[in-house]
């Protein structure tokens, strides 16, 4: 860019440091004046890493609105050309995020080694194994961890803390408040499919929430919209004493 070319006193480092806080300015104009964000939050959203466990139906939207809004880099664990093509299109949208496009992992140490680094673990298109391995991972790592998949009724979506706060309920706990809700009609396809959009756009702002540090009701709620019905229930969400995955002894056995 010509008008970025380094005047005289200037060194090259110090000029690619400029056309950069350029282009950052440029591309964040309209959510640096939100008092929401400011200067401050687009730089925590920049700072921060998020991996995005699914790149299909939810997990594409979910992490093109992350990129959108500037979340400096993404994990994006999936098989096949999936991942690589959501990878080039995020690339297209927002050239300062940065991508990492990896397999899914073959287990929850394997998720656990992974997690670390990052500020905010999604299970993003449903997959319950995947769910599975990375509520284990984000518990040893010490990561949050959001959620969301279909039952044959409704869109869930669930949070968990239990990375961060021993006493929190984990993604497992939430699966048995759902067990025990009553059971209503499937909904016909065509209707939850328009609910993968729902589920990535949902995880998206509540995943930019958490990186700002606004509070996420989804840490003591399990959020379940029926689209049939066109209704919502927010479902209060706690520890279950038994959890073979966060209850303290099993803490201690799974994760050692
Ligand atoms: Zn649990």
């Amino acid at each position: 860019m010509s008008h970025c070319a380094a005047e005289p006193p200037l060194t090259e480092t110090a000029s690619a440091e400029i056309c950069r806080d350029r282009e950052w300015l440029e591309r964040y104009s309209r959510q640096l004046l939100l008092p929401a964000v400011g200067g401050r939050g687009q730089r925590l959203l920049h700072q921060a890493t998020v991996a995005v466990g699914g790149c299909g139906t939810s997990g594409t939207p979910l992490a093109l609105y992350l990129a959108g809004a500037g979340v400096g880099r993404l994990l994006l664990m999936d098989s096949g050309a999936q991942a690589n093509h959501l990878a080039s299109a995020i690339q297209d949208l927002n050239p300062l995020v940065q991508t990492v496009v990896l397999p899914p992992p073959a287990s929850w140490q394997e998720a656990a080694i992974l997690l670390p680094d990052c500020q905010v673990a999604i299970a993003a298109d449903g997959q319950a194994t995947l769910r599975q391995q990375l509520n284990r991972a984000a518990i040893a790592a010490g990561c949050l961890l959001l959620a969301g998949w279909q039952t044959p009724s409704a869109a869930v979506l669930a949070a968990s803390s239990a990375g961060l706060h021993p006493a929190a309920p984990c993604l497992h706990c939430c699966e048995q408040i759902l067990l025990h809700q009553s059971r209503e009609a499937a909904a016909p396809p065509p209707v939850m499919q328009m609910t993968h959009g729902l589920i990535g756009s949902i995880l998206a702002m509540e995943t930019i929430a958490i990186l700002l540090n606004k509070p996420c009701q989804l840490f003591a709620h399990c959020y379940l919209f029926h689209p049939e019905q066109s209704n919502y229930q927010l479902l209060p969400v706690s520890k279950w004493s038994h959890c073979p995955v966060c209850a303290s002894d099993a803490r201690v056995g799974s994760l050692s």
